[in-house]
C-alpha cells in the first residue's frame, strides 16, 4: 500500500516508516522538521517538508504519490507545556488535524491511523485500563487527542472515512539495529533523561513523586517498545478495507514499571549508577497508568516481542550509547 506517514521524522513516525518497508508498504514521509529529524528517514524514501495544516501540499501529495492511507504522528505532546500554552495544542493537534482530515477526503483518501494516548482516559477508575472506560483527560494534551477521536467517529458515520486510532501508553526504546532512536529537544521522557543521568551527560534524574499510593512510592507507567507499537499500526491496515471503520486500542504490554524500577534497570542494562534527586510531584501525573491490550491482541494479532522493560532500555541504550547527541541535528 502507498501509506503517508506525517510525522515520519519524529519519533514513533521514523520508527513505523521502517516497519512499513519491513512488511513491503511504500512509505511517503511527510513532516515539517519542527520536532522530526531529516536524517531519521532514510534517503530511498519519498520526503516532503510541508505542514499538516496547509491543505493544498497535502492534497498535491495525495495525489502525487496515489497516497490509499495515511498516518498520523505529528502531535506536540508535551503535557505541562499543553497546560500554559493550549492554544498552541488546540490549533496543532486539533485544528490542524481537521484540515488534514478535510484534504483527505477532497481527494478520495478514507483511510486513517492516528496516534491517540492514554491520557485520554485522565484518571482511570480501574486498573488495566480497557478501551471503554470512560475517558476525562486531565489536561489540553489529551482532550485535543480525544476531540479528533470524536471528530473520526463522526467522520467514519457521516463521510464512510475508516480509522484506527491506537492510545499509546509510554513508548520507548529504539530500532534493534541501534540505526535510530529517541532524540526530543526539550527532552522530558523518563528513560532517556535516566539514562543521560547514567553517563553523566545530563544532572541527576529527578523522582517526581515519592509519595504515591504505589509499592515504592513512585508513578507506576506501562512502557511499551516503540518497534511494537508500528506493528499493531500496520496489522490494523486490512481492518480499514471496509468504509465508516472506526477501531480504537490501547497499546502497552500490561506491565507496570515504577520509575524507580526503570532507573534500576538502567543501571543493569549500563552497569553505570544513575545518580537520583528526590523531588516533588510533577503537577498532571496520575500515579498508575497501564493497559489491558487484549483487545489488539486479539482482533489484530498484535504480539508483544519486548515485554520486559530490561530488553526496551537495552535497545536505547544502544542507540543512546552510539549516538550521545542524538541525529546531531
Ligand atoms: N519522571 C520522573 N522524572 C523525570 C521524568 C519523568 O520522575 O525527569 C516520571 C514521571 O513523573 C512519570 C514517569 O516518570 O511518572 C514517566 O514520565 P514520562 O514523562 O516519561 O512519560 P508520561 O507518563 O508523562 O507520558
Amino acid at each position: 500500500m502507498d501509506v503517508l506517514v506525517i510525522g515520519g521524522a519524529g519519533y514513533i513516525g521514523s520508527h513505523c516508516v521502517r516497519q512499513l518497508v519491513a512488511a513491503g508498504h511504500r512509505p511517503v514521509v511527510m513532516d515539517n522538521l519542527v520536532f522530526g529529524h531529516r536524517s531519521a528517514v532514510s534517503p530511498e524514501i519519498p520526503f516532503y517538508e510541508a505542514d499538516l495544516g496547509d491543505p493544498a501540499a497535502v492534497g498535491e501529495i495525495l495525489r502525487k504519490e496515489s497516497i490509499e492511507l495515511v498516518m498520523h504522528f505529528a502531535a506536540f505532546a508535551y503535557v505541562g507545556e499543553s497546560v500554559t500554552e493550549p492554544r498552541k495544542y488546540y490549533e496543532n493537534n486539533f485544528v490542524a488535524t481537521l484540515r488534514l482530515l478535510e484534504a483527505m477526503l477532497d481527494n478520495g483518501v478514507k483511510k486513517f491511523v492516528f496516534s491517540s494516548t492514554c491520557a485520554t482516559y485522565g484518571e482511570p477508575e480501574r486498573l488495566p485500563i480497557v478501551e471503554s472506560l470512560p475517558q476525562a483527560p486531565i489536561n489540553p494534551y489529551g482532550q485535543t487527542k480525544l476531540d479528533v477521536e470524536n471528530c473520526l467517529k463522526a467522520f467514519a458515520h457521516a463521510y464512510g472515512l475508516s480509522f484506527a486510532a491506537f492510545r499509546y501508553f509510554n513508548a520507548a526504546g529504539a530500532a534493534e539495529d541501534g540505526s535510530i532512536g529517541e532524540d526530543h529537544s526539550p527532552e522530558t521522557h523518563l528513560i532517556p533523561l535516566v539514562i543521560d543521568a547514567a553517563t553523566g551527560r545530563r544532572e541527576p534524574i529527578k523522582i517526581f513523586g515519592t509519595d504515591y499510593d504505589t509499592p515504592d512510592g513512585t508513578c507506576l507507567r506501562d512502557y511499551v517498545h516503540v518497534d511494537d507499537l508500528s506493528r499493531a499500526h500496520i496489522a490494523a491496515f486490512e481492518k480499514l478495507e471496509a468504509p465508516g471503520v472506526g477501531l480504537f486500542y490501547n497499546l502497552g504490554t500490561g506491565r507496570p514499571n515504577s520509575v524507580r524500577e526503570i532507573i534500576k534497570a538502567v543501571e543493569a542494562v549500563t552497569g553505570l549508577k544513575v545518580p537520583v534527586v528526590e523531588d516533588v510531584r510533577r503537577a498532571g501525573d496520575p500515579p498508575a497508568l497501564y493497559a489491558d491490550s487484549s483487545k489488539a491482541q486479539k482482533e489484530l494479532g498484535w504480539e508483544i516481542k519486548f515485554t520486559e522493560v530490561k530488553d526496551i532500555i537495552a535497545t536505547a541504550w544502544r542507540w543512546h550509547e552510539a549516538n550521545p547527541n542524538g541525529f546531531g541535528d
